[in-house]
C-alpha cells in the first residue's frame, strides 16, 4: 500500500517508530535499520507492507520504496511541504481511522506544489482542509466579541474570524477573505498577505 511518512522517530541505533497516513488508516510502524534500506524521510510518499508479530505491539515496516515528486529536489518546497506534514501529524496525532480526504487533500498538493509557491499552494490546501472539517466559517462572526463582521476582519488561529480591532491583527477586505474561503485561491493576495497568512498556520492546523 502507499502512504505518507507522517513522523519518525529514531530508536536504538538506527531504528526507526514511522507513522504513516495511508488512504484510510493512519499507521505506526516498527522499521529496522537495514544499509540497503531505502532512505526515507518526514513527507516522502512510500509504498510499503506491514508485517504484524504477535509478540511486537506494533508492525514491521518492510519493502518500502519511495515515490518521487517532482520537486523533491527543490528544498524550498521540501522545507515547506514538511513543515506542513508535521502540523499534519499533530492535527492527526490521536486518530487511527481517517477519511480517504486527508490522503488525496495530500496528493492533490504534491501536483499542485509542481507548479505553485509552496505558501500558496499550502494556504489554499489548508482552506479545503478546514472546510471539510466543518469548522471554515463564512458567517463572519467575531470569535472574539460575537457581533457580525461587516468590513475589517482579521484571522486567528484555524481562519477563525475576529474583527481586526478586537485582535490587533492585520486587517484584511472582508469580501477578500469570503473570496479565499470560497474559491480556494489566494489570486488577489500579496506576498506580505501570504506571509501573514502562513504564519497563523504555524500556530496550528
Ligand atoms: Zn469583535
Amino acid at each position: 500500500m502507499q502512504g505518507y511518512v507522517l513522523n519518525l522517530v529514531k530508536v536504538r541505533d538506527e531504528d526507526l517508530i514511522v507513522t504513516i497516513l495511508s488512504e484510510n488508516f493512519t499507521y505506526t510502524a516498527y522499521r529496522f535499520y537495514g544499509a540497503r534500506h531505502s532512505n526515507i524521510n518526514i513527507g516522502y510518499k512510500i509504498d510499503f507492507e506491514l508485517e504484524i508479530n504477535i509478540k511486537s505491539t506494533i508492525p514491521r515496516l518492510k519493502d518500502v520504496i519511495q515515490l518521487n515528486f517532482p520537486w523533491l529536489l527543490d528544498s524550498k518546497k521540501l522545507y515547506f511541504w514538511q513543515m506542513y506534514i508535521k502540523l499534519f501529524y499533530h492535527h492527526l496525532k490521536d486518530t487511527e481511522e481517517l477519511d480517504i480526504f486527508y490522503f488525496h487533500l495530500l496528493d492533490d498538493l504534491v501536483v499542485k506544489l509542481t507548479k505553485q509557491n509552496p505558501k500558496r499552494a499550502i494556504l489554499e490546501n489548508y482552506v479545503k482542509l478546514c472546510e471539510f472539517e466543518g469548522r471554515l466559517h463564512d458567517d463572519f462572526v467575531c470569535l472574539l466579541c460575537d457581533e457580525p463582521i461587516d468590513e475589517n476582519i482579521s484571522l486567528v488561529r484555524g481562519f477563525l474570524a475576529t474583527h481586526s480591532a478586537c485582535n490587533y491583527g492585520k486587517n484584511f477586505e472582508l469580501q477578500k477573505i469570503e473570496d479565499f474561503f470560497h474559491n480556494k485561491s489566494l489570486i488577489e493576495f500579496d506576498e506580505e498577505e501570504v506571509d501573514y497568512l502562513w504564519n497563523i498556520i504555524l500556530q496550528g492546523l
